[in-house]
């Protein structure tokens, strides 16, 4: 069994007990940052031997993990923080365990990019989680411009020095929209700043710490290209029958269905 563990992202309290169990009861921890992870198996008592797991070595140290699953050992992973798997080396580590027939087991707990929607009071319902943008500016606007249209609150993750760049790419490419930077989550100086884009970019002064950033999605409506009586035709087009079509077109011109009506009639007569 390949286990997926969070840890804490900043409040040790945040550690499970079952977490606690499984770290203790493996045969092996594969983790991103061995030095920091043992603090955390310190802290908790556990002794279980440790292997790093990053973007460097994941090549080589996935193959011995695997080889120690097929053996019928029980290896769980770690990451520096959070959720395993989430902008992290363990996601790869998955897909070649499922590859291998190894059976998956998530140990759920803290995770930076929940803690800030959920305290965002952005809308919930629907949200997308896009994680770090890439680094090169031009991947970075294309990613942005697809996202410009998405409905669904927006997550990202960004780092302290880029913070403020990234805003203020987000303000050029999004316009103007409420945000919330989530900071420091369940740490001493945890904090959540709120505001339009702009707004937090000309409060933020030196940012410090770790940042989630939160974006409420694309409200607008599209501008309208057709007359009413287009989008009336386009609609019988569809299938919809005249009352429906009627009141769509009424209310998708924000008027009443008698203003829609005299105006296909006189449309109609021209
Ligand atoms: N696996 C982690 C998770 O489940 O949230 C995320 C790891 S990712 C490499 C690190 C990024 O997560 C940071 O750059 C920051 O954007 C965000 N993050 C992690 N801990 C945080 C915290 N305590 N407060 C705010 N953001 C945090």
């Amino acid at each position: 069994m390949l286990y997926l563990c969070a840890t804490p992202i900043g409040n040790l309290e945040d550690m499970t007990f079952r977490a606690v169990r499984i770290l203790r009861e493996v045969d092996l921890i594969a983790a991103e940052d061995t030095r920091r992870t043992r603090k955390l198996l310190t802290h908790f008592d556990i002794h279980t031997p440790l292997i790093r797991f990053d973007e460097n070595c994941k090549a080589t140290v996935a193959e011995k993990i695997l080889q120690r699953l097929r053996a019928g050992e029980s290896v769980a992973v770690v990451s520096d923080a959070g959720l395993p798997a989430i902008c992290d080396p363990g996601a790869d580590l998955v897909r070649l365990a499922i590859d291998a027939g190894i059976d998956v087991c998530p140990i759920p707990g803290a995770n930076a990019a929940l803690s800030a929607l959920i305290c965002s009071g952005l809308d919930t319902t629907k949200f997308l989680f896009a994680g770090f943008a890439p680094k090169t500016k031009k991947n970075r606007r294309e990613l942005l411009e697809e996202l410009s249209t998405v409905k669904a609150t927006i997550i990202f993750y960004e780092a302290p020095h880029r913070l403020k760049d990234f805003l203020a790419e987000l303000v050029e490419v999004f316009g103007e929209r409420v945000a919330v930077l989530a900071r420091e989550l369940t740490k001493v100086h945890e904090e959540f700043l709120r505001g339009t884009l702009g707004e937090l970019i000309e409060r933020l002064d030196e940012p410090r710490g770790e940042f989630v950033i939160v974006v409420e999605g694309n409200h607008t409506t599209p501008p309208i290209e057709d007359t009413p009586l287009d989008f009336y035709r386009k609609l019988l087009e569809q299938g919809l029958d005249k009352k429906l079509a009627m009141r769509e077109t009424a209310k998708r011109f924000n008027v009443s269905r008698r203003d829609i009506y005299n105006t296909l009639l006189k449309e109609d007569t021209q």
